[in-house]
């Protein structure tokens, strides 16, 4: 489980600090070089443990930019509800 910074990212910053395990890394950093802030896969844990939703999509200005990756193809944002 994991969420997915989409390219509506405006590289803002914001999310990278809340995030408790360090899975987040900024544009400089993304292996997919797409420009915008990514999440590592195996290192997200959707928050579980720490915050009761993704504390980066509740840091994200830009709605709509923190997805859950398995549910991408309906665009679920993760700031929304719980998984
Ligand atoms: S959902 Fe939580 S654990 Fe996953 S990247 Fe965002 S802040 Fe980090
Ligand atoms: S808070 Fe949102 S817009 Fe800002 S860098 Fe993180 S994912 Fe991108």
């Amino acid at each position: 489980m994991a969420v997915k910074i989409t390219d509506l990212c405006i590289t803002c910053g914001a999310c990278i600090d809340e995030c408790p395990v360090g899975a987040i890394v900024d544009d400089s950093d993304n292996p997919e070089d797409s420009g915008a802030y990514y999440v590592y896969p195996d290192k997200c844990v959707e928050c579980v443990g720490h915050h009761d939703t993704p504390a980066c999509a509740s840091a994200c200005p830009t709605e709509g930019c923190i997805v859950y990756a398995e549910g991408n193809k309906s665009g679920k944002a993760a700031g929304t509800s719980a998984a």
